[in-house]
């Protein structure tokens, strides 16, 4: 992405998120990934988390009004060109970001005015180990309050099930998937098959309610593949703060975490993280 000129403030993105104290996914991710494209990050916590390269073993949730604090501080003094939620625990966080954003103009609520602030809902749910990062009582307020407020919405496939209660095998269902998501109110809805095996590519499938784009890159075989989805969502924020479309956002995310796949080091015990440095 475009750096800007030496002295110039560089754009900002914000981030709703879970920390991981092992720095691999999460809002680690998402600040090294935004830090990595040029891009200056502004963090909210919602939830800390006890975590290293092998799993999640405990969560603290930030209380709602402290949530909704750090997104209001940041966006009324910094300013924002794109948001992304990640990891938000509970129904009472959910409900508190969603009411923040529509009072900054964030999601749909940016539609309309000069330069609306564009809104990435990663829906995240568990961690890849199958540690829940959300209560599943708090799975109706990511259907009813956050989602229908997201530009993009980007679940992996169990979260897609979770959501949707599709279970996606083949490119039909990951249609139907989407078009679920869509009518939940997303304006963008990304179903993310990384994590169907049966394929050689890494397929991602984009609807906006009228027209499907499809994502392939090749399915890069490794093992330290902790906080993809965090490198990616966080990637595509980046971009369509710079102004991209979403699906031009998506491509570079794509490609973003494809490079980053490949460049993942050993880490702990467990599965090293997706966002290198370089
Ligand atoms: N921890 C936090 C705070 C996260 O936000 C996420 C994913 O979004 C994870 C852990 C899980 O990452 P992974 O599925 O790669 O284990």
């Amino acid at each position: 992405l475009p750096l800007t000129a030496d002295g110039e403030t560089p754009v900002r993105v914000l981030t709703i998120a879970g920390t991981d104290s092992g720095g691999g996914a999460g809002i680690q991710a998402d600040s090294r990934t935004m830090a990595m494209c040029g891009v200056h990050a502004c963090v909210a916590v919602a939830a800390v988390t006890v975590q290293n390269s092998v799993g999640v073993s405990a969560f603290h949730e930030v209380p709602p009004e402290i949530v909704a604090g750090q997104v209001r501080s940041v966006v009324g003094d910094i300013g924002i060109g794109a948001a992304k939620t990640g990891m938000l625990a509970s129904t009472a966080i959910i409900e508190a970001v969603t009411e923040v954003c529509g009072e900054m103009g964030i999601g749909k609520a940016g539609i309309g005015k000069a330069r609306p602030i564009p809104l990435l809902v990663d829906p995240v749910c568990a961690s890849m180990h199958g540690d829940p990062l959300l209560h599943a009582s708090a799975l109706d307020a990511l259907r009813t309050s956050l989602i229908p407020i997201a530009t993009i919405v980007t679940p992996n496939l169990d979260e897609v099930r979770l959501i949707t209660g599709i279970d996606v095998v083949d490119d039909p269902s990951a249609r139907k998937a989407a078009e679920a998501l869509h009518a939940l109110g997303a304006q963008w809805s990304l179903v993310k098959g990384g994590h169907l095996r049966t394929s050689a590519e890494s397929r991602d499938l984009l609807f906006d309610g009228d027209k499907f784009l499809e994502f392939t890159s090749p399915r890069i075989d490794t093992g330290n593949d902790h906080g993809g989805g965090d490198t990616l969502g966080a990637a595509i924020v980046c971009a369509l703060a710079n102004g991209y479309s979403v699906p031009a956002a998506v491509e570079f995310g794509k490609g973003w975490v494809t490079r980053c796949l490949q460049a993942a080091y050993d880490l702990g015990a467990g599965h090293g993280p997706v966002s290198p440095l370089w």
